[in-house]
């Protein structure tokens, strides 16, 4: 009897929360314009009524964004990209993602070419002139790529003899970073607009080495053991953040509160277990959220 009226009672209770989670109409599992009710005039109303979005990432970092046979990109920035867009109502074959290599990230979001950039992201004082930052949702620090038979680059102040060449890109942090570190700027330092250009350029000794994130460069390495190696340990902290629009606290309070419950139900977690996690590199604790 009792136990009856046990199961009587889940059911029920299964049944109310279905439908609250459909919210009724049209919603199917959980997404369509029906689904959720956002503040009229916002952001997220916005792009639940237009059951689109577009995504700024990058093309060519294993682990965290890359393009690969599926033709659409994959990796740690991707899976987080797609659980903010989860969260908006809006289906998962619905984002287009945009190419955005570093140097760009600022600019898309400003001129509204894309809705919100995850790309490797580092959160800075410099960069919020112009546009805003939801998280950190992880914590990088910037590394040294070398090939695996080098003995000569064993952290960045292997730099300040003035000999060797070191490869980064236009517009990121490290390529700033290790400006700090060589001899000359001019003869040391080679930019490209993405990374797979220097890693090209170190198999190919044009460079002797490669400078950013430690999880861009074990994306590297996952993929081509035999060639790198790191050169020693993370000198800078690289938190990163998801880019809205600079004035949009709505929408970056909406991203933050997502970013939180992602940390708090596992799906963080297992983005992270399901990419980057698989090259080596620790998640660590979830970071505190910096409402700024
Ligand atoms: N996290 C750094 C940055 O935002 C380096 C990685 C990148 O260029 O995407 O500049």
């Amino acid at each position: 009897m009792r136990i009856k009226r046990v199961a009587a009672l889940a059911a029920a209770a299964t049944l109310a929360f279905g439908l609250t989670a459909c919210g009724g109409d049209d919603a199917g599992e959980g997404t369509g314009a029906g689904s959720k009710s956002f503040a009229a005039g916002s952001t997220m109303e916005k792009l639940n009524k237009a059951q689109k979005i577009k995504i700024g990432t990058k093309f060519d970092q294993p682990g965290f964004g890359q393009k690969g046979l599926s033709g659409k990109p994959e990796g740690f920035d991707v899976e987080i990209a797609k659980i903010i867009v989860k969260e908006l109502g809006i289906p998962e074959d619905k984002i287009e993602f945009v190419e955005t290599p570093s140097k760009v990230r600022e600019d898309v979001i400003v001129n509204g070419t894309v809705d919100l950039v995850a790309a490797t992201y580092t959160i800075n004082d410099k960069r919020k002139e112009r546009i805003a930052f939801a998280g950190p949702y992880y914590e990088a620090g910037q590394n040294i790529l070398v090939k695996k038979d080098n003995t000569t680059i064993t952290g960045p102040d292997s730099f300040k003899d003035g000999t060797k060449k070191v490869c980064s890109v236009t517009g990121s942090t490290p390529a700033e970073k290790i400006k700090e570190y060589v001899k000359d700027v001019a003869t040391q330092v080679v930019l490209f607009d993405t990374y797979d250009k220097c890693r090209d350029a170190l198999k190919g000794g044009q460079v002797d080495a490669v400078t950013t994130d430690n999880v861009i460069l074990l994306g590297y390495i996952a993929k081509d053991e035999a060639s790198f190696k790191l050169a020693g340990e993370n000198f800078t902290k690289e938190p990163y953040g998801i880019g809205v629009k600079k004035e949009d606290t709505a929408f970056r309070d909406f991203v933050n509160d997502t970013l939180e419950k992602a940390f708090a139900d596992g799906s963080w977690k297992k983005a992270w277990d399901d990419t980057a996690g698989k090259f080596g590199a620790e998640l660590g604790t979830a970071p505190t959220i910096n409402r700024y």
